[in-house]
């Protein structure tokens, strides 16, 4: 039998990645942020200069990439070419690129084996866009994660390090990133039809997880 999957779904700073956690140690199974993926691409494509909106460049680049992620103490460490990058990948501009990249079937084509490939031998939390409707449409159970778009800017606000950030600048860019993503052609955001709902935005962390274990204990 396949190792059992967890998909977790919605759009950005909905807590997605702190209650995979949560869920996984006390389930005690591995998280995979699939996020990760798309971000080591999109600074992989502003490092390299590539003119990804060209097809046959974005081919050839996507060709010579190689990502690979590796957990170390609980956290996820992305590895592009054996070089650890996960410093660099959580800027502002990189979440735009990510956004607006992970739009080209090519790209999430390119990434759809490496996510696979983990849950062929690890009981896992999955967290993303499309885990439940596109890469792991038979998932054990799915859960799609949803709160206000100005409880979802605030916590991205407190979470950005320095002096020089805007509240209103994370919300407008969060609202675009919220529309590439669930309106592109190419696995958009949205619930699978078997996936349960929950509104996260008046619940702490743990009544989250709270919930999705019940959800997993009465199944
Ligand atoms: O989850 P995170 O905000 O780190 O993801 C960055 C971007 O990567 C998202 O805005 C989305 O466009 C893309 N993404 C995706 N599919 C996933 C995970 C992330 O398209 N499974």
């Amino acid at each position: 039998m396949n190792p059992r999957v967890i998909t977790i779904d919605g759009p950005a700073g909905a807590g997605k990645t702190t209650i995979s956690k949560l869920l996984s140690k006390k389930l005690g199974c591995v998280y995979v942020d699939t996020g990760v993926l798309y971000r080591g691409v999109a600074y992989e494509i502003q490092r390299q200069g590539i003119d990804w909106e060209n097809d046959e460049a974005l081919d050839v680049f996507l060709k010579n990439l190689d990502l690979n992620f590796l957990m170390e103490n609980d956290n996820l460490v992305l590895l592009s070419s054996g070089i650890d990058i996960t410093n660099f990948i959580r800027t502002q501009s990189i979440s735009m690129l990510a956004s607006s990249s992970s739009a080209k079937p090519q790209v999430r084509a390119a990434l759809l084996d490496i996510q696979r490939n983990i849950a062929k031998t690890k009981e896992a939390v999955f967290e993303g866009r499309d885990m439940g409707t596109v890469i792991f449409p038979n998932a054990a159970y799915k859960f799609f994660l949803v709160a206000d778009l100005s409880v979802r800017a605030k916590r991205r606000y407190d979470e950005m390090p320095g002096d020089s950030k805007d509240i209103n600048i994370v919300q407008k860019e969060m609202k675009i990133r919220d529309r590439n993503d669930s309106q592109r052609q190419s696995a958009p955001l949205k619930p699978a039809i078997d996936a349960i709902e929950i509104d996260a935005s008046f619940l702490t962390i743990e009544q989250v997880v709270e919930k999705m274990l019940k959800c997993i204990d009465n199944a």
